[in-house]
């Protein structure tokens, strides 16, 4: 069993199966756009914009409320570190995105949480 119990107010920090702890290690390679000590920010391997930009806690959180729930000021960073990359990618201006899918009808496919940082191009609402 993997991610918080926040009943107990513990967490797996690392999860050895887990795609993205393994790059939050450096064991799966990534290409990093930010690296912080509680937070990594990497190119998403198959962009849906000019910029697509994931943003993760080093620790495992299955989703954005695990993390919320952690209450450290974790998910504070994540979104600070996810506005500095729209700054370092040059869209802070322009417009982006900061999508974190959750659950399976939002099409979440892996379970440590991550923003999406998305722009560079115009985009339509609602979503698909
Ligand atoms: P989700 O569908 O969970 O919201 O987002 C997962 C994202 O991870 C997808 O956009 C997918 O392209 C990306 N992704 C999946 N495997 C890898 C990988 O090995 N490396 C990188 N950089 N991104 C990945
Ligand atoms: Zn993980």
């Amino acid at each position: 069993m993997s991610g918080p119990d926040t009943a107990a107010g513990h967490y797996d920090r690392s999860v050895p199966e887990c795609l993205f702890c393994s790059i939050a290690a450096g064991d799966i390679p990534a290409t990093v756009v930010l690296d912080g000590k509680r937070v990594l920010a990497f190119r998403d391997v198959n962009p849906q914009a000019s910029t697509h930009v994931l943003v993760i806690p080093r620790d495992h959180y299955p989703n954005v409320a695990a993390l919320a729930s952690a209450g450290d000021g974790l998910l504070d960073e994540l979104i600070t570190e996810a506005h500095q990359v729209a700054v370092a990618e040059g869209i802070a201006d322009s417009g982006y995105r900061i999508v974190f899918n959750t659950g399976p009808e939002a099409g979440q496919t892996v379970g440590h949480v991550h923003a999406h940082v998305l722009g560079g191009r115009p985009m339509t609402w609602p979503p698909g």
